[in-house]
């Protein structure tokens, strides 16, 4: 059986990192994954362009069973430190909004500097592992050869978008060696409607309007995009991430706006007209078609049913039925349970040797470039200790 010092399982963004930390230690390093291609998640992300980090990645960023745990290896390793890689390659980026990093030109610069950081590294890809056994050393038997290691860093990420080669392998090793999963959930992936919501809203399918949405204790102010299946944009992304079942999200129509003293000082206008200066026309008609409000002049209305109808372009209440399914899902919420890990190295508290990084791992950011954040901070914490 051949020996490396360290065995990665997966080729995304937390193992490549964790690989080319490993091998500037002079470690000898294997990277297996079943996928034919390495990375395959950095090159389609950011719509093909990588929203590679953001500047402001704190631990009120992520969600995770023990809040505190994201916090030693994003210290380690900042989104300033991924930053000075990018800039030693001269890739070229910009600030989209609120911190978050996008390629000028393509993801495939990230994974092309990645692998350029991986120095003594073996790849062996459309590799199925078979097996993992735990003797003095871990060995793992393949379908491209059986090998050994002193440090095993499971790096598969969740179960989000199959076709790319997600699997729930790194549940089933944390299951073998005794350590808690959090039945993991598609996450970042938007709302299904119930068939009552939907046949309100299906004919707006393609509709966007700025929305500020609440779900538990957050607040997100950006768009909602209307579908075929229900509500999508990044507000609809964000609130995913903290939906839990049977819970209902509200959301404002018209952020920022006093729509009662817009109303107050408009009395002749037409509502439709007001209110088409605010939402998007096919909007603004369903809602007064619902409450009879359609041609009406604003004085002509009862002040009750204003009233009323305000309170629910700022209030509106929806129950999702689910999040839209890890088809769509930028990511998989839960996973490894945190309490079997070591925060400052990934490394199991049971099982010495044995380690999780990224996705896999019950810590999953917000949109804007978190995620990749948490895989780098997860993948350089480990490639220090291995
Ligand atoms: C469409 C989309 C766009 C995204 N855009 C962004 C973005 O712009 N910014 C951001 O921060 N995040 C983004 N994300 C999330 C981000 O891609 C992930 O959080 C991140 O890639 C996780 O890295 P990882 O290394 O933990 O897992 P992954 O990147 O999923 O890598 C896991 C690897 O393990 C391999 N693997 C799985 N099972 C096995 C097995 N049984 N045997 C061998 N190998 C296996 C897989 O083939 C894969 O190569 C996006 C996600 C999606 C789906």
């Amino acid at each position: 059986m051949e020996q490396y010092d360290v065995i990665i399982i997966g080729a995304g963004g937390a193992g490549l990192m964790c690989a080319s930390v490993a091998s500037r230690r002079d470690k000898k390093v294997l990277v297996i994954d079943h996928n034919q291609k390495i990375g395959r998640k950095i090159i389609i992300s950011g719509g093909g362009r990588c929203n590679f980090t953001n500047l402001y990645a704190s631990s009120e960023n992520y969600l995770c069973k023990n809040p505190h745990f994201v916090k030693s290896a994003l210290a380690k390793y900042t989104p300033y430190d991924f930053l000075e890689l990018v800039h030693k390659y001269k890739i070229e980026y910009y600030d989209k909004q609120h911190g978050a990093l996008f390629c000028k030109t393509s993801s495939s610069e990230i994974l092309n500097m990645l692998l350029a950081e991986c120095k003594n590294t073996t790849f062996k890809l459309s590799t199925t592992i078979k097996k993992v056994v735990k003797d003095s050393l871990f060995e793992i038997y393949t379908s491209n050869g059986n090998y050994k290691t002193q440090s095993l860093v499971i790096a598969t990420g969740g179960l989000s978008i199959p076709k790319l080669g997600a699997s729930g392998f790194g549940y089933e090793i944390a299951q073998q060696f005794s350590l808690k999963v959090i039945p993991p959930k598609p996450a970042l992936d938007g709302f299904k409607l119930s068939s009552d919501d939907l046949q309100y809203f299906k004919e707006l399918a393609g509709v966007s309007t700025k929305t500020l949405i609440k779900c538990r204790h957050k607040i997100f102010n950006d768009p909602i995009l209307f579908t075929h299946q229900g509500l999508s944009g990044p507000a609809s992304l964000k609130a995913s991430l903290y939906w839990q079942e049977n819970d209902v999200i509200k959301i404002d129509w018209l952020p920022n706006i006093d729509f009662q003293e817009i109303v107050h000082n408009s009395q002749s206008l037409n509502i439709e007209n007001l209110l088409n200066t605010y939402l998007p026309k096919r909007l603004t008609l369903k809602f007064l078609e619902k409450h009879n409000l359609a041609n009406l002049q604003i004085n002509q209305l009862k002040k009750q049913n204003l009233k009323d109808f305000i309170e629910l372009l700022h209030n509106y209440e929806i129950k999702p039925i689910s999040t839209i399914g890890y088809q769509k899902a930028e990511v998989t919420k839960y996973g490894v349970d945190t309490d079997g890990l070591l925060a400052n190295s990934m490394e199991v508290k049971s099982v010495k040797g044995l380690y999780f990084i990224g996705e896999v791992i019950d810590v999953t950011g917000e949109l804007g470039g978190y995620n990749f954040q948490w895989a780098w901070s997860s993948g350089y914490a480990a490639g220090l200790s291995v």
